[in-house]
C-alpha cells in the first residue's frame, strides 16, 4: 500500500521547504496595504516594479493602472514610491531629535480593505513643491 511519503527523499522534501519560507517570506500579510509591503520588501532590493506588480497579482488584480498611477505620481520603481509618492506620516513613526521620521523599525501596517492598492494610515501623499 502507497501512503504517500516513503521515499520522499530528504534533500527534495527540504528543498521545498526552503522554497516555501522564501515565498511565505516574500507574501504580503493579511491585510497589509501595497505601500507597507514594498517598503518590507525592499529589503530584498528594488526590482523595477517587481514587488508593486506582485502585490497587484496577487491582492488587486483589477488595479490594471496602477503602474500608471504611480508612475504619475514620479515613481517608476519601487523604491521611487518612497522617493517621489508617499511619505511615513510622523504621527505613527518615531523621530530622531532632528525631528526626522524613523524609517526602521517599521510600525505594523494598519491595514487596507480586500483589493485595494491604497495606502494605509501610516503613509501620506507626498506633497511636490
Ligand atoms: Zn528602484
Ligand atoms: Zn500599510
Amino acid at each position: 500500500m502507497e501512503d504517500g511519503q516513503d521515499g520522499q527523499p530528504i534533500v527534495a522534501e527540504l528543498e521545498s521547504q526552503m522554497r516555501l519560507s522564501s515565498i511565505l517570506l516574500t507574501a504580503a500579510w493579511p491585510g497589509e496595504c501595497l505601500v507597507c509591503y514594498v517598503m518590507r520588501m525592499l529589503e530584498f532590493g528594488c526590482r523595477g516594479l517587481g514587488w508593486t506588480t506582485r502585490y497587484r497579482d496577487e491582492h488587486a488584480p483589477h488595479a490594471t493602472a496602477l503602474a500608471r498611477r504611480l508612475g504619475a505620481m514620479g515613481a517608476y520603481c519601487d523604491c521611487e514610491i518612497f522617493l517621489n509618492a508617499y511619505e511615513p506620516n510622523p504621527v505613527h513613526f518615531a523621530q530622531d531629535e532632528f525631528g526626522d521620521v524613523i524609517e526602521q523599525p517599521m510600525p505594523v501596517c494598519r491595514g487596507v480593505r480586500k483589493n485595494s492598492v491604497q495606502p494605509c494610515g501610516l503613509w501620506l501623499r507626498m506633497r511636490r513643491y
